[in-house]
């Protein structure tokens, strides 16, 4: 009973960087694989960690901003022909993500939006992005069976919204369950991520420990309550002095304070949910030569008596922790 953690790409933002993927992760456990986030380049790195597209399960989604579903179309058709075996299609890939917001968030005077795209539909939650995914790329499902052997394309995926955390009397989050069997029980809560609603962070707790992925989020409380005593915490890092010194003004500077976790802060938050080991990911620059890994590691741990890791793309974590 072993569970592996993998970092796919931890590049924060949607734009493309150099030398860093799109955010992505994926643990293994008991040869089950789950994605969490499908960013830029996800299939490829995907590929390159050595991991089995049969043995794919399912892909939690934190909250769908591009920069954390750009991939996912690609997640789900580019491994399309070997999802099946000797007694037909192998069962769907389950995508469990953000339901629709109750109303679409509003900007103010700095921040504001101009065209609505999609007015009858302007902010689709999960089931609704899958099912659009799907209709998009009905020309491929429909036409590449004929030339080559294909899986049933019914069978391609099966997509879930995630029920709204409900609050006790405290003003704290239960945690949702999101999915429980024999070797794994996934549970999520909501986070802030400015007018991202909801966004969720998930905890994976299985037979060899527990790990936790962030999201994107300001500091939380009810994210160090979801990752109380983990072994792991996966958490996005912004460094918001560095994106004042090139140039973001305080608009946008207040702005990023309300979407992300600063690297003064996370250290903080790990020594809360008193973590095992802080493992960062979705850098804010995302460069890799912006920031060296041992300046973030350093500014991030100051706080927290547990072991912090700078994440980069491709690297592993076998639990239980040694
Ligand atoms: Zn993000």
């Amino acid at each position: 009973m072993a569970t592996e953690l993998v970092l796919l790409g931890t590049a924060g933002a949607p734009m493309p960087v150099a030398g860093r993927g799109g955010i992505s992760s994926a643990l293994v456990i008991d040869g089950r694989v789950f994605v969490i986030d499908c960013g830029r380049g996800s299939p490829s790195a995907f590929a390159s960690a050595g991991l089995d597209f049969t043995r794919l399960e399912a892909i939690f989604l934190t909250h769908l901003h591009a920069d954390h579903v750009g991939d996912l179309p690609g997640m789900l058709l580019y491994p399309w022909g070997v999802r099946a075996d000797g007694n037909g299609p192998l069962p769907p890939v389950r995508v469990y993500g953000p339901s629709r917001p109750r109303a679409l968030p509003q900007g103010d005077a700095i921040f504001h939006r101009q065209t609505t795209i999609c007015p009858e539909l302007p902010a689709p939650g999960t089931v609704d992005l899958v099912g659009h995914i799907v209709a998009g790329f009905a020309y491929h499902l429909n036409v590449m069976p004929l030339d080559s052997y294909m899986p049933d394309a019914g069978a391609l995926v099966r997509s879930t919204d995630v029920a709204a955390p409900t609050f006790s009397e405290s003003g704290a989050q239960a945690p949702v369950v999101v999915l429980e069997d024999g070797g794994v029980r996934v549970t999520a809560v909501a986070v802030t991520h400015g007018r991202a609603v909801p966004a969720l962070a998930y905890r994976f707790d299985t037979a060899a420990g527990s790990i936790v992925f962030s999201g994107d989020t300001s500091v939380n409380e009810d994210l160090i309550a979801l990752a109380q005593g983990a072994d792991v915490l996966v958490h996005q890092v912004a460094d918001l002095e560095y994106l004042a010194r090139h140039g973001v003004d305080q608009p946008g500077l207040a702005r990023m304070a309300a979407l992300h976790t600063d690297v003064t802060q996370v250290g903080g938050v790990a020594e809360r949910a008193r973590v095992r080991e802080l493992v960062l990911t979705h850098y804010l620059p995302a460069e890799p030569d912006a920031i060296g890994d041992a300046e973030w590691a350093r500014r991030a741990a100051q706080g927290f008596g547990g072991t912090t890791t700078a994440g980069r793309d491709g690297l592993r974590r076998t639990l239980p922790l040694g």
